[in-house]
């Protein structure tokens, strides 16, 4: 989607909430109260009113654009270029481009990039590689650790071929087993063939993942080419962009997303609205700057 095709498709306020709209409500309408199936209109045209218990529901509610305090149109901008920019857009320039503040383009991105966050529906379940790695602090070339804490992170990769197909990413506190076993738990279907190095966390997991075989690491992660590639990548990318590492889950979420997606850019767009209309609206106060 190009940004021509973006204004061709919404001009207006309208056209945004008119869509919301369409993807809310595209498996039927159901009444979030009672259950009922019936609606009458509300006092707003898109929205909806449950003719047995009259709750009335807009087209935004219970969505991650509940209660944006600025236009739709310019929500629907910042998912645009968060969603189309090859490698993510900042708050700063999100701000330049739509005249907003840039406090609030930073907490309206943390909303989009909540719904970049894995669904965990779709587990690795070919050949998967995990390895754990450390961000921030020293490692990062930080001189005298001016950016303070370091975070311990473990990826996980598919390999398809000759490549990668998809990547997920957790920051743990230790690699534990426990820590371990919960993410790969999460994103590998126990039946996959995993790899790791002889780290003994991951030892006590061969009772989950049958096919899990240890290998030695080598020097820099030799014979882990593939992760290693993509760990420096994503490394790279924070650097770049983020400077420091609070928030590291959010942005390994958030290059995940666009990671795993990067073959189907034409509905990337479309995909990251729909998961913000179906997760559910969080307080506000946990995304303020200081949290
Ligand atoms: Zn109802």
């Amino acid at each position: 989607m190009t940004i021509f095709d973006f204004q061709a498709k919404f001009p207006d306020e309208r056209s945004c909430i008119s869509y919301l709209a369409e993807l809310k409500w595209k498996d039927g309408y159901v009444c979030p109260k009672c259950g009922n199936k019936k609606y009458c209109a509300g006092s707003d045209e898109f929205d909806r009113q449950c003719t047995k218990c009259n709750y009335l529901e807009s087209p935004t509610s219970r969505t991650l654009f509940h209660k944006t305090k600025f236009s739709i149109l310019k929500a629907f901008y910042i998912v645009f270029y968060v969603s189309t920019s090859k490698k993510g857009i900042s708050s700063t320039e999100l701000s330049r481009k739509l005249g907003l503040r840039q406090k609030t383009c930073w907490s309206f991105k943390q909303k989009v990039m909540r719904g970049m966050k894995s669904s965990g529906n779709f587990k690795i379940t070919g050949n998967a590689e995990v390895d754990e790695t450390v961000v921030g602090g020293q490692e990062e070339g930080v001189r005298g650790r001016k950016n303070g804490k370091k975070k311990l992170v473990v990826f996980a990769i598919e390999r398809k071929g000759k490549g990668v197909s998809r990547m997920y990413g957790k920051v743990i506190n230790k690699s534990s087993a426990k820590e371990l076993g919960e993410f790969m738990k999460d994103v590998i279907d126990t039946d996959a063939t995993v790899k790791t190095d002889e780290w003994l966390g991951y030892t006590p997991l061969k009772k989950d993942f049958i096919h899990l075989s240890q290998v030695k690491s080598g020097k820099k992660g030799e014979n882990f080419p593939d992760l290693h590639r993509i760990i420096m990548g994503f490394k790279g990318w924070l650097r770049g962009m983020h400077h420091n590492v609070n928030y590291l889950q959010r942005y390994i979420d958030e290059y995940c997303y666009r990671f795993n997606r990067c073959h189907m850019k034409e509905t990337i767009f479309d995909n990251l609205l729909l998961r913000m209309v179906k997760a559910d609206p969080f307080p506000q106060k946990l995304y303020s700057i200081n949290a």
